[in-house]
C-alpha cells in the first residue's frame, strides 16, 4: 500500500528524491513521515539496523514501538502528542531506547519538525534517529541505564548531595550464583535471565530510582538523600523478588548480596566511592551471601589485607610454597621427660621478615582453600624431616596439624600416601591432628576420613579438647588415637581445686576409652610436677619444654 501511495503522489515522489540524496551523507538515520497518507520513509541502514520490513512503509509504529524498551513507551508516545498539539513550537527532540535486530539496546534521540499547510495543519514530519553517545548507551542486554551512565550519575549526586547538605547511597547489588547458570544453560538463556532478573529489580524500586547495569552480574543504584534503614529495606525487597523469581522458575536459583557506600560521610571522591561500593559488595559475598554490608574504613583495610595476604599465598604456592616455614615444637613423655617427638607447626614470613602468627593466617588459608595445597607441602615436609630425624633417634613421632576442609577432598589421603612411600617412613610415626573439632556437624564423614588413616597406620588426634561446649559429647562420636587437652584447662590448674579434678577425671576418662592423652600449654615447672604427679598424662607439650622452633634449631636437640 505504500508503495502505490508513493507511485500516485507526485509529491510523495519528490520528497523520496530529496531523501534518497540526503541519507547518502548522514549522520544519523532520515526519517520523513508524510502526515496526510501515513507513508514513512526510512533510510536504508535504519531498516537494517533495527530489521524493519522496508524503506517506504504505512504502519510505522506497528514495527516500531515493540522495539522500544518498555519504561521509556510513555516518553516515546507523549513526545509524539505534543508534536500536533496546537501552538506547537515546531521543533523536538525525544530520546529512548530501543532494541535493534540483534537485541542490543542503544538510546536514540528523535529530532524533528512539523511541516504545516496554511491552515496550520500538520502534514510534514521530518528529522533524524541518532544513536546517542556511549555515555547514554543502554545496556545491550537488559535495556538497563549501563556502566557510563551509572559514572556520570555517580558524579551528579555527589556533587548534588556535598551543595544540600545531605547523605546519600551508592549500592552495588550482585547475584549469588549467576555463574552456575552460566554454565548449565547456553548464552542466550542467560540473557534472558539476566533481562527478566534486571527488570523485577527495577519494579521493586522507588520510582525516582533507576537502575543501573554494571559489570559482569552486577547492578548500581544510586540513592541521593537516604538512611541505612532505606538502603536495608530496599535490599531486603530485592531478595524478597529474587526468591519470588526463583518460585516461578525453579530452576534459575538467585540470591544477591549487595554492598553500600554512603556519601559523603565515607567519602566524595565519585570513583573512590564506587571503588568502596564494589569492595562492600565483596566483603558481603566472602562473608557468606545473601547480605547487604555497609563499607566501613576498618572492614574495608582488613579486607585489603585479606586480599592481599591471598595473593602473596596464591604466588607463593606457585613458586613451592616460597614464605611458608614449619617449626617444631617438642612433645616429651609424661612420666621420663623424655623427647618422643615434635609437632609441626607452620609459619609465614611477611615481605617485611616479620613472622605472622597461623591464629591471623590459618583462617584465611582455610576460607580460600589454600590450605589444601600448603597442607601438601606440609605433609611433604613433615614426613621429610621426621624422616631426617629418626637418624638420631628411631622412634621419633611428627604431628601435623589438618583443617576440616582438607578432609574434604581425597588430597591429603593421597598425599600422606607418597610422602609415607617416598621417605620410607613407618606410618605408625605420623599423627594428624584434627584442629576446629568444634566446629565439625558431620560427624560421620569425619571419622570415615580418618578410618582410612587409621586403617593406614597413621594416628589421629582431636586437638584443643576442651575448647568450645561440647567436648565432652564429641568422645562420643570421634573414634582417635589420642586427645590433646588445651592450654585453657591448665592454665588455672594450681589454683582451682575444680580445673584439677576436670583435667584428671577427663584423662581418665580418655585413656579408659583407649586413647592417649596429650597435655598442651605446659609453661612452668610447678604445673608440670603436678600433671606428672597427679594426672597420668601420656604426653606433655609446652613452652616449660621448648617453644616451636626452625628445623636447624631444633636439630640440635636431637
Ligand atoms: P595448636 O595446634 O593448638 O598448636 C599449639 C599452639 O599452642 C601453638 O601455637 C604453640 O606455639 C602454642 N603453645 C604450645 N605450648 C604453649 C605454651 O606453653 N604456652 C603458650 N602460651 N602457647 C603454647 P601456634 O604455633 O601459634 O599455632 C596456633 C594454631 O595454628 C595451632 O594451634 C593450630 O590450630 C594452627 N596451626 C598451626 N600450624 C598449622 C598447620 O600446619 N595446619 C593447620 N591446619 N593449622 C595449623
Ligand atoms: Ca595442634
Ligand atoms: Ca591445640
Amino acid at each position: 500500500m505504500a508503495e502505490e501511495l508513493l507511485a500516485s503522489s507526485d509529491q510523495l515522489q519528490r520528497i523520496k528524491f530529496y531523501f534518497d540524496i540526503l541519507q547518502k551523507t548522514a549522520e544519523g538515520y532520515p526519517l520523513v513521515t508524510d502526515l496526510r497518507t501515513g507513508v514513512v520513509l526510512l533510510s536504508a541502514h535504519m531498516v537494517e539496523e533495527y530489521d524493519l520490513p522496508g524503506t517506504v512503509i504505512t504502519n510505522f509504529d506497528r514495527y516500531w514501538a515493540p522495539l522500544i524498551y518498555s519504561e521509556d513507551l510513555d516518553t516515546y508516545e507523549s513526545g509524539y502528542d505534543h508534536i500536533f498539539e496546537p501552538g506547537d513550537p515546531g521543533e523536538h527532540e525525544i530520546e529512548y531506547r530501543v532494541r535493534n535486530r540483534k537485541g542490543e539496546y542503544s538510546w536514540v534521540r528523535f529530532h524533528c519538525a512539523v511541516g504545516r499547510d496554511k491552515s496550520g495543519a500538520p502534514v510534514l514530519l521530518s528529522g533524524f534517529i541518532t544513536k546517542m553517545d556511549r555515555i547514554l548507551h543502554a545496556d545491550p542486554v537488559t535495556g538497563l541505564l549501563n556502566r557510563f551512565a551509572f559514572d556520570r550519575a555517580v558524579e551528579d549526586s555527589v556533587a548534588s548531595a556535598i551543595a544540600k547538605g545531605e547523605m546519600g547511597a551508592i549500592m552495588m547489588v550482585g547475584l549469588d550464583n549467576f555463574h552456575l547458570l552460566n554454565e548449565a544453560y547456553e548464552k542466550h538463556f542467560d540473557d534472558v535471565a539476566m533481562r527478566e532478573i534486571g527488570q523485577s529489580i527495577a519494579n521493586v524500586l522507588p520510582t525516582h530510582l533507576n537502575l543501573y547495569k554494571l559489570d559482569g552480574n552486577e547492578f548500581g543504584l544510586i540513592w541521593p538523600h537516604t538512611s541505612r534503614e532505606e538502603v536495608e529495606i530496599i535490599f531486603s525487597s530485592i531478595q524478597l523478588c529474587l526468591r519470588e523469581a526463583k518460585e516461578a522458575n525453579a530452576n534459575v536459583f538467585f540470591s544477591a548480596s549487595a554492598g553500600a557506600v554512603f556519601y559523603p560521610d565515607s567519602g566524595t571522591e565519585p570513583l573512590e566511592l564506587q571503588k568502596h561500593a564494589k569492595a562492600a559488595l565483596e566483603m558481603a559475598k566472602e562473608q557468606g551471601r545473601e547480605q547487604l554490608l555497609v563499607f566501613s574504613q576498618e572492614e574495608y583495610r582488613d579486607w585489603l589485607r585479606f586480599i592481599n595476604l591471598q595473593h602473596a599465598f596464591e604466588e607463593s604456592i606457585e613458586k613451592g610454597c616460597q614464605g611458608f616455614q614449619l617449626f617444631f615444637q617438642p612433645q616429651v613423655d609424661a612420666i621420663t621427660k623424655e623427647l618422643i617427638g615434635a609437632e609441626a607447626l607452620l609459619r609465614w614470613q611477611e615481605e617485611d621478615g616479620q613472622v605472622m602468627s597461623p591464629t591471623v593466617f590459618i583462617p584465611i588459608l582455610e576460607r580460600t582453600r589454600l590450605i589444601i595445597p600448603v597442607g601438601r607441602w606440609i605433609v611433604e615436609r613433615a614426613v621429610r624431616t621426621c624422616k631426617e630425624w629418626q637418624k638420631y633417634r628411631p622412634e621419633f613421632q611428627m604431628s601435623i596439624n589438618v583443617s576440616l576442609c582438607q578432609l574434604e577432598t581425597t588430597d591429603l589421603r593421597e598425599c600422606v600416601k607418597a610422602a609415607l612411600e617416598k621417605y620410607d617412613l613407618p606410618s605408625k610415626y605420623l599423627t594428624l591432628e584434627l584442629t576446629e573439632s568444634q566446629q565439625i556437624s558431620n560427624w560421620q564423614f569425619v571419622n570415615e576420613q580418618f578410618d582410612y588413616f587409621r586403617q593406614m597406620g597413621v594416628k589421629v588426634a582431636m586437638d584443643d579438647f576442651g575448647v568450645g561446649y561440647s567436648s565432652l559429647a564429641l568422645l562420643k562420636f570421634f573414634t582417635c588415637d589420642l586427645i590433646k587437652i588445651d592450654k585453657v584447662f591448665v592454665d588455672n590448674i594450681l589454683d582451682s581445686e575444680f580445673d584439677r579434678r576436670l583435667v584428671k577425671y577427663t584423662i581418665q576418662l580418655c585413656q579408659s576409652l583407649g586413647m592417649a592423652v596429650c597435655i598442651e600449654g605446659v609453661e612452668e615447672k610447678e604445673v608440670y610436677e603436678y600433671l606428672a604427679q597427679n594426672c597420668g598424662a601420656d604426653v606433655i607439650q609446652g613452652f616449660y619444654f621448648g617453644r616451636p622452633e626452625p628445623e636447624r634449631i631444633f636439630c640440635e636437640r636431637l
